[in-house]
């Protein structure tokens, strides 16, 4: 009678080589690395590190007393607009209107800055994220001190690296200061683009100050459409 394929005394044979091998092998140094063990630390080499979402940051934010602006706010102002934006706003702090609305960019600043994404950048709001540097309304509307800016500077940077925008738009002195870590006026550093932080940052002026020297708002068109053109560059399949 023919053994049968993979017989007792042949699987045997085939453990007993097996074991030769690698107590052989050990004895040479080298390191037997289990299958289950190998697959494990492959799996989890591959996973990609989870991106930060802007709903986690707001959560971590929760109802923040990290400097004193927490005192005077009515509401915490976060920022508004798509978590998938390609262009993000970022103004110096809430106006009154903003506070009130629990919105950024509510008031007559806010129709201005919504003009110029209609018009010029041929975008609608919903279409860019709208944020400040610090999420709380100043008292008198006052620019926000360096402590009030090195509390809340880190929240905007998590909103940055959860959006991943193509550019950044820093609206006004303070912005642009603290987003590119300079002690440059805003007219030495608008007009070009940036690198700073993996960022690349447009400096303009802020609605406010727009409202007040109207005959300043040429500069800001021309910033804009230096944003149209660099936006149109990356949407190009060449
Ligand atoms: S400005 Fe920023 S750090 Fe200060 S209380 Fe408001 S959220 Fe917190």
């Amino acid at each position: 009678m023919n053994q049968p394929e993979n017989s007792q005394p042949d699987r045997q044979r085939l453990l007993d080589s097996m074991q030769a091998h690698l107590s052989s092998a050990r004895r040479s140094g080298i390191r037997i690395v289990g299958l289950s063990q190998s697959a494990g630390r492959a799996t989890a080499a591959a996973a990609p590190a989870a991106r930060e979402t802007l709903d986690s940051v707001r959560a971590d934010l929760g109802a923040c007393t990290r400097c004193g602006l927490c005192g005077s706010r009515t509401s915490l102002v976060f920022g508004q607009g798509s978590q998938r934006a390609r262009l993000v706003f970022v103004g110096g702090a809430p106006l009154a209107a903003d506070d009130a609305a629990g919105e950024p960019f509510s008031g007559p600043e806010g129709e201005m800055l919504t003009n110029i994404i209609t018009r010029v950048l041929n975008l609608t709001r919903p279409d860019v994220y709208l944020t400040t540097l610090v999420k709380c309304a100043t008292p008198e509307g006052r620019a926000p001190a360096q402590d009030e800016i090195t509390a809340c500077l880190p929240f905007l940077r998590r909103q940055l690296a959860a959006i991943e925008p193509s550019i950044v738009c820093a609206l006004g002195q303070v912005a642009a200061q603290a987003l590119l870590g300079s002690d440059r006026s805003l007219d030495e550093l608008r007009g070009r683009f940036h690198r700073a932080g993996g960022l690349l940052i447009m400096p303009t002026h802020d609605p406010a100050f727009l409202r007040v020297h109207e005959h300043r708002k040429r500069e800001t068109r021309d910033d804009m459409l230096m944003i149209v053109r660099e936006l149109s560059k990356k949407a190009s399949p060449f």
